[in-house]
């Protein structure tokens, strides 16, 4: 054996023992936390899909905080730094958080281990005037309003946890099996109540309907310029009112409660009745307390859906 063999093998050694001892770090790390590995999540759906699987066997947080509005949402440099100590990073991708790319750049190897829930699954383009806001990338981001595409994203979630602690993994998957039974119901109940609505029309104020749309034969036609609190100007409310008499639509839906006073104008200047549809991008603290989440939301989308395409 010549010296350089033996400072390849060496080196091939301590290559080796560097990721033997980066593993037991963590081991080490998740037994010294009271065995509780812990978990960031970019926004609301990926936290509540990541609570239903992860149940009180992870410490979980929130990146972007309860009541804040996710789309151009951005990191303090303290919350980047104690992401980078997580064991495990989910987030949407397709660019519903700009500011994930940047800090996985700058985070050193080894941890956390990332999700990007989206990832291989088939996304829908945006078209170039419902993008305001959102990525320029060209994909829809909101792939989580499609419960047979959450599943696929809950799935990713159970792997990175099965991953990181090994001891849990039985009671991660059988959380993750009662979640993707309700997921399933959930995709069962709007196949049945939207059957006789195939091709109709929403008119929505945030153009985060496209999978949900997409799954269950609906159109979505995004009008911008809508905020749920202000009065819309002269030449939106012109635009507005041409677009609901030629399609014949009667509702607006917008992501909160409307102001009265713009309720009032609608109805006055277009026609048209103000509707809530929830993207779930982001719950208020106080819907959080009070037990909603995504599958009761969605219930209650679908039930406002309903109520509307049936007037
Ligand atoms: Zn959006």
């Amino acid at each position: 054996m010549n010296g350089r063999t033996v400072c390849i093998m060496l080196l091939i050694v301590s290559i080796m023992t560097a990721g033997c001892i980066n593993s037991a770090n963590r081991q080490a790390r998740v037994a010294e936390d009271r065995g509780k590995p812990l978990v960031y999540a970019s926004i609301y759906p990926m936290y509540d899909f990541a609570k239903k699987i992860g149940g009180d066997r992870i410490d979980l947080r929130m990146a972007v905080p309860a009541g804040a509005e996710p789309h151009g949402w951005e990191p303090t440099a303290r919350l980047l730094v104690e992401i980078g100590r997580a064991d495990v990073f989910i987030y949407n991708g397709v660019g519903m958080e700009p500011w994930v790319d940047r800090m996985l750049a700058s985070l050193p190897g080894g941890r956390p281990v990332v999700v990007e829930a989206s990832e291989g699954i088939k996304l829908l383009e945006m078209k170039g005037r419902d993008r305001h806001g959102h990525s320029p990338a060209g994909y829809d981001p909101h792939v989580w309003l499609d419960p047979v595409r959450a599943k696929m994203q809950a799935e990713s979630i159970l792997k990175a946890l099965v991953q990181v602690d090994r001891d849990n993994a039985e009671y991660y998957r059988a959380n993750f099996r009662d979640f993707s039974a309700k997921l399933e119901e959930l995709d069962r109940l709007y196949r049945e109540a939207l059957a006789g609505s195939g091709g109709r029309e929403i008119v929505v104020s945030h153009a985060a309907f496209g999978y949900l749309a997409d799954r269950y034969g609906l159109i979505q036609i995004p009008v911008s310029g809508l905020n749920p609190q202000e009065e819309p100007g002269a030449a939106e409310l012109v635009q507005l009112a041409k677009l609901l008499q030629d399609k014949n639509i009667d509702h607006v839906f917008f992501e909160t409660l409307t102001s009265p006073k713009l309720a009032e104008t609608l109805a006055r200047e277009v026609g048209a009745k103000p509707e809530v549809l929830n993207p779930i991008g982001g719950l208020t603290r106080q819907q959080m307390e009070e037990g909603m989440d995504y599958i009761s939301i969605m219930k209650q989308n679908l039930e406002t859906l309903k109520r509307v395409l049936d007037e």
